[in-house]
């Protein structure tokens, strides 16, 4: 049986999942209004992703007899002007949910929830390559600045991601 606190945090975690799946769809719609095609497709791909993450933890509060609680998504919140804004905005927002992922393993700790703590280390795992793939991103388009070459190459670059 899922312990109640941490059925509780798991929920909140979905809700965080979808919402970053939202944020991630919003900036793949606005790359793919600019014909960037590449710089979309990484978006899309990232936003997929994300709905995996929701799913994974949706499944296992089912699998663990615990309560589901489909939340309501607010609508996206994020300013970015220049290319890079973008993905500056996806890094903070993989850098809070690597804090939140971190909250819920401390919590399994505490409750000896070692069921979770294995689903958890998935997380911790992933967040880890998540932050490293968007951080290059930024740092790429810190080398390209105002080289429209640069912008195209890199489009060109991300709309391989599969
Ligand atoms: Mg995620």
């Amino acid at each position: 049986m899922l312990p109640e606190k941490m059925n509780e945090a798991m929920n909140e975690q979905v809700a965080k999942e979808f919402y970053a799946e939202y944020l991630y769809l919003s900036m793949a719609v606005e790359f793919a209004e600019k014909s960037l095609d590449g710089f979309a497709n990484w978006f899309f791909k990232q936003a997929e992703e994300e709905h995996e993450h929701a799913m994974k933890f949706i499944e296992f509060i089912l699998e663990r007899g615990g309560k589901v609680v489909v939340p309501a998504i607010p609508k996206p919140n994020f300013e970015a002007k220049e290319y890079i804004d973008y993905f500056k905005a996806a890094l903070e927002h993989e850098k809070y949910v690597t804090n939140s992922i971190n909250g819920l393993m401390n919590l399994a700790i505490e409750l000896k929830d070692h069921a979770s703590k294995s689903l958890l280390q998935w997380f911790v795992d992933e967040q880890v390559e998540e932050e490293d793939s968007v951080g290059t991103i930024v740092d790429h388009l810190e080398l390209i600045g105002d080289s429209r070459n640069g912008i195209f190459m890199l489009d060109r670059e991300l709309g391989k991601r599969e």
